[in-house]
């Protein structure tokens, strides 16, 4: 079996409500598809985080022509052939987003080629659903954010979530105002967690950190600068909530100073950011050794979520414990087209919790109409 052609979807859908997070405001959301062919008819679909134009030009220009003629099912092989002829000149960011998308793609192949969903080939679930959290409470335009987080902590409950994550950075005591509030409104049995987007210094993130600790929270996620490790270390030795981060992060080199000082205790590689899933098994396997918990960053179409839930599915919780109250998937319930309407059967979502695919590969299937509507032009 051979890669026959590869093709870089760049796909833009403009937001019927912009909205912001603490460091800047979206009227779109954009995704970079990557779609691998092989030469006996199988298809295998990826996807990259961040600027889709870049990482678009990157497959299409640099890293997919060394893919051609290769076998997707030697992942690990292909993997290391993408990094060796990069690496020289993009360790993180784009070059590894690009590299993530194909890397998904030879995976989704792989399981394709013997009829099994992905994350079977990746060591395999004794559960047949994850319990998800929603992601959302973004700062709207078009009414108070008050009333919107209430409305929406309402929604969540209601749509059967027992988990969600507010979004901070608007300044210490504004923050601490709107996780109350939200408190408030669902109660102390739904789990909360609280994401600044890295907006803080470690002296602000330890003031609201510690205004918050009656609230309950099950983390505080990038709290300060996402390449500050002793930043992470400073916050973690002063307030009683746990900090997730490393959603910016890539590879196993780039993990591995966060695990060894046990910067954080939720360790978020994004699949579609981190190297893939490929990548992605060897930072779990590393976060393994630390008693740091994995649980994947997802914010991107419906193929990016795919990956993540099955990356996710397959590595077992360390340690091993019979309440597994600690397995929580990234669940983005902010406006997204391409996460939305973009494959024929989106993954089930029945109380609270994604069922795993049954199907072959990623489970899903993406529509050809829906790459034509939402092309960037
Ligand atoms: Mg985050």
């Amino acid at each position: 079996m051979q890669v026959s052609s590869i093709t870089a979807h760049v796909l833009r859908a403009p937001l019927e409500e912009p909205f912001a997070f603490s460091q800047f405001s979206y009227t779109h959301r954009e995704a970079m598809l990557v779609e691998v062919r092989t030469d006996d008819g199988l298809v295998g679909w990826g996807e990259a985080y961040g600027p889709a134009r870049l990482t678009g030009t990157i497959v299409h220009e640099f890293l997919g022509p060394l893919l051609l003629g290769q076998d997707p099912r030697d992942v690990e092989a292909n993997w290391e052939l993408l990094y060796a002829r990069s690496v020289d000149y993009g360790q993180k960011g784009v070059m590894l987003a690009a590299i993530s998308a194909l890397d998904i793609a030879c995976w989704d192949i792989k399981s394709r080629a013997v009829g099994q969903p992905l994350y079977r080939m990746l060591g395999g679930s004794h559960a047949d659903s994850i319990q998800c959290y929603a992601t959302g409470f973004y700062f709207p335009q078009s009414e108070p954010v008050e009333r919107r987080f209430e409305r929406e902590a309402r929604r969540f409950v209601a749509d059967g979530f027992r988990a969600m994550k507010i979004k901070v950075g608007l300044g210490v005591e504004r923050d601490v105002e709107l996780v109350q509030r939200v408190r408030g409104v669902v109660g102390p049995a739904v789990k909360l967690m609280i994401d600044a987007n890295h907006a803080y210094t470690p002296t602000e993130a330890i003031a609201l950190g510690r205004k918050l600790e009656d609230a309950d929270l099950w983390w505080f996620e990038e709290p300060v600068s996402c390449i500050d490790v002793d930043a992470y270390l400073e916050v973690k030795s002063r307030i009683n909530i746990p900090l997730a981060g490393g959603e910016c992060e890539s590879t196993r080199f780039g993990f591995k100073p966060w695990l060894q000082r046990r910067a954080f205790d939720y360790c978020q590689p994004d699949i579609c950011a981190c190297g893939g899933v490929s990548e992605g098994m060897k930072i779990a396997a590393l976060a393994s050794l630390t008693g740091i918990h994995v649980t994947p960053h997802a914010w991107g179409s419906a193929i990016g979520q795919a990956a993540a839930l099955h990356f996710y599915a397959a590595r077992p919780r360390q340690p091993f414990t019979l309440t597994p109250d600690r397995k929580l998937i990234e669940c983005d319930c902010s406006e997204n087209p391409l996460r939305t309407s973009i494959v024929r059967e989106p993954i089930a979502f029945v109380d609270g919790d994604w069922k795993l695919p049954t199907t072959a590969g990623l489970g899903v299937e993406v529509l050809p109409e829906a790459l034509e509507q939402y092309r960037a032009g």
